[in-house]
């Protein structure tokens, strides 16, 4: 059984998922264009399945500063392209 959430958790979940809703991020192995995703704690992260790399961003400092990447064009970044994902929120994470 999963753990309950704490309001802050779950707030920072809604905020995060419609922040990160169309983002998509550069893989750090091979730069290549990946969606942002958002655990269950309600961090951002990337997956990329062929490099088998991911990169999570933790503190919420790094969060912003990771939103400020996504939309500021940061390699393999983007906000406008459609998402070929469903909704974050049933999005699972790996790893927490
Ligand atoms: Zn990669």
């Amino acid at each position: 059984m999963p753990r309950p959430k704490s309001p802050k958790t779950l707030a920072r979940i809604e905020r995060n998922a419609k922040l990160f809703s169309q983002a998509r991020f550069g893989c750090p192995a091979c730069m290549q264009s990946r969606s942002v995703k958002i655990d269950r704690r309600g961090k951002p992260y990337i997956s990329c399945l062929p490099c088998g790399a991911q990169l999570f961003v933790r503190k919420d400092s790094g969060v912003r500063r990771f939103l400020d990447r996504v939309q500021n064009g940061a390699p393999g970044a983007s906000t406008t392209t459609p998402s070929r994902s469903t909704n974050p929120l049933l999005r699972r994470a790996h790893n927490g």
